[in-house]
């Protein structure tokens, strides 16, 4: 009897820095800057989706260093147009454990295979069977 197994893992996107989407702030010359996704204004936070910041541009100040030794950059976000500096970047922490779908793994009788073997090695065994 040949062992056909297919699981999925789960990757847990639960983040303690995320994009805030209900931050909007309006600049000095009354432009306003929020999270997007897709060049749309995001309404809610999809852990598989890019959330962007097209009307600001991240302007690098200098570099900082983690206690471990790690470099970061130091700086801050401008409005794109007005070059007005904001301040506040609200980002977020997940109040709930997030997980989207990863990959697909598929064995036969433990081996690792690949999803076309898997399907075909499949097909003979219900067939013969
Ligand atoms: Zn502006």
């Amino acid at each position: 009897m040949v062992e056909f197994r297919a699981y999925r893992d789960m990757i847990d996107v639960t983040s303690m820095n995320r994009p805030d989407t209900t931050w909007k702030v309006v600049d000095a010359a009354g432009h306003e800057h929020r999270w997007y996704v897709d060049g749309k204004p995001a309404d809610h936070y999809d852990p598989s989706a890019s959330h962007e910041l097209p009307t600001l541009v991240w302007v690098a100040t200098g570099t900082g260093c983690y206690p471990d030794g790690g470099e970061y950059e130091v700086g801050h976000y401008e409005c794109r147009e007005c070059g007005d500096e904001i301040e506040h970047l609200r980002r977020t922490v997940d109040s709930f454990s997030q997980k989207i779908p990863g990959e697909t793994h598929y064995e036969i009788d433990g081996e690792p295979v690949t999803h076309e073997e898997f399907e075909e090695r499949l097909k003979v065994e219900m067939f013969e069977s």
